[in-house]
């Protein structure tokens, strides 16, 4: 009998799952689908929860989803919480599999993860298989190594256009899975998560930006699923907002502005691809337009992140950056301060308090409180970086790094850091105060 552990790291779905395609052919007849949370008690370098109440609850929700669609197929998931890899490893010894296979990362810790994993499966003749699929791209379709990028961003993207590189299809979700192997009916309790835990009891579709909750159906513990995630991308393409992307995505609030959909893009519940291939859909439909066009842009962005980990890694989480100038300074005082919208600047308090009220904030908004922590109260860009890791329902470990760095100046930005001045930002985005008074800094 050839029971392989799936693993679901971050990508909780079934379509376009590579790394359970792969799983898949390695033709086992017992599969254990497992998920390990992390403790919901875990705290950052900073000194607070790596992840907050609505963050937890958002990722729950996905969990929830995708439990539903593998007990639906017969498979049901395994949940745990603790160490993954020393979960992972109770979990093969009891039911007697050799074989994890799981997708792969490029983030320190997630590689480290890794790691300690493979390790632990060679000990007992077992192995990792790991198969990348976070990017639009694979890493061979890139017109360079992925350890070799073009210096900048534009170069990425120019580079990626000239080569007319367009992602793969996404893949079809299995119409059927393996059985359980009989042991993980008999897991001992201490290894298994309680179920239903909702760590606030916090309806997940409450931390949805203004009106995405209406595309997450009536079940509001699935909000942070796959059927959720293709509910809310229809409803986004089928009122033709693409088309208007580019000239509203720097608003501050409101639901249409930009697509929303970084949450489910965080749970995994939708595959880059499978959006790309969509919005490719809708264009052929209704014509490109520079908004299409520019949706494709921003996922550029998103997959020159990821591919920066693979190049730099833990170079990326250094004081400095990639840059050689001095480290950063940290004034703690002012960092409480920013964090709980008491800074005394009306915009950038606002940001702070929707943040913190919603798990949500527009990416002008994150653009401006950064800047104003980094450069304007001389604080560290990584302490921003993990409060943005607690709070953010849409937390990406790449997409963060990246950003934050790009603000300071110690990533690959050819223009050394990006100062937003909030005043100006209140006049150009914010002119009627309307956003300031929504979050009572401005009466
Ligand atoms: P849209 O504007 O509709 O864009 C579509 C998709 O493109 C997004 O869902 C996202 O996947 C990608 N994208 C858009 N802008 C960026 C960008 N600047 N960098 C990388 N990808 C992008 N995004 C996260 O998903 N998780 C994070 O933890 C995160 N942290 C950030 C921290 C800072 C300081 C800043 C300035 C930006 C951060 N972003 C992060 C990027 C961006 O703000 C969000 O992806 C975006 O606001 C999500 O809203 P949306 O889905 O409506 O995006």
């Amino acid at each position: 009998m050839h029971t392989v552990i799936f693993w679901f790291r971050k990508d909780l779905r079934l379509h376009d799952q590579r790394a359970l395609d792969a799983a898949l052919k390695l033709a086992p007849d017992r599969l254990l689908p497992v998920y390990v949370r992390p403790p919901a008690d875990a705290v950052s370098p900073w000194v607070f929860p790596r992840s907050g109440p609505h963050r937890q609850a958002w990722q729950q929700s996905g969990v929830d989803a995708l439990a539903r669609q593998l007990a639906a197929l017969g498979c049901p998931l395994i949940e745990c919480v603790g160490d993954a890899p020393l979960r992972l490893m109770q979990i093969a010894r009891a039911v007697g599999a050799r074989t994890i296979v799981c997708e792969a990362h490029a983030a320190p810790e997630e590689v480290a993860e890794e790691a300690r994993l493979r390790a632990s499966l060679l000990e007992i003749g077992g192995e990792l298989h790991t198969v990348w699929q976070t990017t639009l791209f694979d890493p061979a379709q890139l017109p360079w190594p992925a350890t070799r990028l073009p210096s900048t961003f534009t170069a990425f993207r120019h580079g990626i256009e000239g080569a007319g590189v367009q992602p793969d299809a996404p893949r079809p979700e299995p119409k059927t899975l393996p059985p359980w192997p009989g042991q993980a009916h008999e897991l001992p309790p201490e290894i298994l998560a309680p179920r239903a835990f909702h760590p606030s009891d916090r309806d997940p579709r409450s931390s949805l930006p203004l009106g995405c909750a209406a595309d997450s159906g009536a079940d509001g513990a699935e909000a942070g699923g796959e059927a959720a995630a293709k509910a809310h991308l229809a409803r986004y393409l089928a009122r033709g907002l693409p088309h208007s992307y580019k000239a509203t995505r720097d608003a501050l609030t409101g639901v249409d502005f930009s697509s929303k959909c970084s949450p489910w893009f965080a749970t995994g519940a939708l595959s880059p691809r499978l959006f790309m291939a969509e919005l490719r859909r809708f264009e052929a439909k209704s014509g490109t337009s520079e908004g299409s066009y520019w949706l494709w842009f921003e996922m550029l962005w998103r997959d020159y992140f990821r591919f920066l980990h693979c190049q730099y890694g833990q170079r990326l989480y250094r004081a400095s950056g990639l840059a050689s100038s001095s480290p950063p300074t940290h004034d703690a005082e002012a960092f409480a301060r920013w964090c709980t919208g008491q800074t005394g600047n009306a915009l950038v308090d606002a940001g702070m308090r929707e943040l913190a009220a919603t798990g949500f904030l527009s990416n002008r908004m994150r653009q401006i409180v950064a800047s104003y922590l980094i450069h304007d109260l001389g604080g560290d860009w990584r302490a921003g970086a993990a409060w943005f890791e607690s709070r953010l329902i849409d937390f990406d470990v790449y997409s963060n790094q990246g950003n934050w760095l790009y603000i300071a100046g110690r990533g690959t930005d050819p223009r050394g850091g990006r100062r937003f001045n909030p005043a100006r930002q209140a006049e150009i985005h914010d002119a009627d105060g309307s956003y300031r008074r929504q979050w009572g800094t401005l009466t």
